[in-house]
């Protein structure tokens, strides 16, 4: 259906090439926001012909340079040929928010340049070479543009409002026409490629825009010194694509003990945190969105309770919370913390298993790091998160309903070589084949691949027999499942080590 919306666009990808038989598109990213990619995200695209038509994104994930994308009602190869050189677009006031001092690169398109009091020219173009800073390609009157470093040492003033980009040029650069060795292509004027226009240094004018804001609210924020600085979590708050805050609920308390706690109502064991600091923390916070709208389905936020009486973590859930833009932890303490919390403020509660802690602060670190590194760009390899325990479809995970149990489907799992389908990985094994006498089982280096395919099914299969045989009741098996199952239960009946064996 072509869209009526009128108006500009922004491009936030285009489709290089198809990939895989399902109708997967392999796109390159013309946003420096590539967090803003989400399951369920509506997009436009832009046919060759001119034709424009919306799409809901199904599916996403990094591969190699390339953000592969699935969307819903593209589900061949054929479907998804159509699309290759498509723009997948925006309407410009869809743009994502940008933190102060970063601008758009195409609202830089246009503006007259002055080097001190001398008029240049106005900017044709920004393009990306192998130096330090992105060039302006400068046009004035008939002669060849001047291609000029947007280079922090070269600006004065960036003055949007007036159209100006004042700079103080070195002597004689304007004489240096060099070309550009466009090892980035060329900023399209309607991307939604981003530029600082404060220092301005090798690596930090592509800084992604922030995907997620975390903020966990604690009684103990030294807690969090180290579980939050290793790995793929520390990268991912170093390159923007999370920021966590951590707040000191004692600031919120008004006496001179800064006292966060108080007697149970009725009697009874210990402490209970106060109502008080935890409203008034939540509500310094300042853009928290309101409970009822954080409750409706189109959701981009949530302000969550940790409780050993809270809906179990699973990967289902930390995969709904991974899309979110916004996430609350509220870290309970000694027995508790006073209900109103729970029925007023978080929008749920949430346990990280069936035992009690001493306090949430864990249960929020353990948040933090499984919704992190399903953020698209957390992890090197996006497709390794798809492959590991527990992962499946969740087009159809019921997360509205607390308590609901999300609704288990594999779509390429059973199937698939390597993805889970919702059961437990399969057992991995490196170098050296042998160590003291063990040795890897023959099927992983004889190099046939349907063998090993075969053999990491059947593994994952006897390992979720064994450990969580839940699981099997909850994901759709295919007929080979069913197979291999029958197998394993013989199997095991006659004592035969089925990891080693297959
Ligand atoms: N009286 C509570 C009960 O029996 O459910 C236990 C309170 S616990 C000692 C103190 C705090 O630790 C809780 O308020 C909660 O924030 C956190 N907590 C304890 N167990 C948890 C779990 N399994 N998952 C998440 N948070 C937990």
């Amino acid at each position: 259906m072509a869209s009526d919306a009128g108006g500009e666009w922004v491009t936030l990808a285009v489709v290089i090439k198809t990939q895989g038989r399902r109708g997967e598109v392999a796109t390159e990213l013309h946003t420096d926001v590539p967090g803003r990619f989400r399951q369920g995200m509506r997009l436009w695209v832009l046919l060759k012909d001119g034709e424009r038509r919306e799409v809901t994104v199904e599916d996403l994930w990094p591969h190699k340079s390339f953000l592969v994308l699935k969307f819903g009602g593209i589900d061949s190869l054929s479907d998804a040929e159509l699309l290759v050189k498509a723009e997948l677009q925006l309407p410009l006031a869809e743009r994502a928010a940008l933190e102060p001092g970063w601008t758009y690169l195409s609202d830089l398109i246009g503006c007259t340049v002055f080097d001190g009091a001398r008029e240049i020219g106005a900017i044709e173009d920004v393009q990306f070479g192998a130096g330090e800073a992105p060039l302006l390609v400068v046009k004035s009157g008939a002669k060849l543009p001047y291609e000029i470093p947007f280079a922090e040492a070269f600006l004065e003033k960036l003055d949007l409002e007036r159209r100006q980009v004042r700079m103080k040029l070195p002597e004689g650069l304007l004489d240096v026409n060099a070309k550009s060795s466009g090892q980035w292509p060329v900023a399209r004027r309607s991307s939604e490629r981003v530029i600082t226009d404060w220092p301005l240094t090798t690596g930090n004018w592509f800084k992604t825009g922030l995907a997620m804001k975390i903020d966990i609210l604690t009684i103990f924020p030294d807690f969090f010194r180290g579980p939050l600085d290793y790995g793929i979590v520390r990268r991912a708050r170093e390159t923007g694509l999370v920021d966590v805050g951590i707040h000191d609920l004692r600031a919120y308390t008004k006496d001179k003990h800064r006292t966060v706690d108080d007697r149970p109502f009725g009697g009874g064991e210990g402490m209970v945190l106060k109502p008080e600091p935890i409203f008034e923390c939540l509500e310094a916070l300042g853009d928290v969105a309101s409970r009822e709208s954080r409750l409706s389905a189109s959701a981009t936020q949530s302000v969550i309770l940790l409780s050993a009486q809270g809906r179990r973590l699973d990967q289902a859930l930390a995969a709904k919370l991974s899309g979110l833009e916004r996430i609350v932890l509220i870290c309970g303490r000694y027995e508790g913390v006073d209900e109103r919390i729970s029925e007023h403020l978080a929008d749920r509660e949430v346990s990280i298993g069936d035992y009690v802690l001493s306090g949430g602060e864990l249960g929020a670190a353990v948040i933090v790091d499984t919704v992190t590194r399903l953020i698209p760009g957390a992890v090197g390899n996006q497709n390794s998160t798809r492959q590991e325990s527990f992962t499946e479809s969740l087009v159809e995970a019921d997360f509205a309903g607390e308590g609901a149990r999300a609704t288990l489907t594999a779509d390429a799992g059973p199937s698939s070589t390597c993805v889970s389908g919702g059961l437990l990985d399969y057992p991995h094994y490196t170098r050296p084949a042998e160590f003291r006498g063990m040795a890897v089982p023959e099927v992983l280096v004889n190099g046939n691949h349907e063998q090993i395919r075969s053999w990491r099914r059947k593994t994952a299969l006897a390992k979720t027999l064994r450990n969580r045989p839940d699981l099997l009741e909850r994901v759709r098996l295919t007929d080979e499942d069913e197979e291999l199952l029958a197998e394993i239960r013989l199997e095991l009946a006659q004592g035969i080590d089925i990891d080693r064996e297959g």
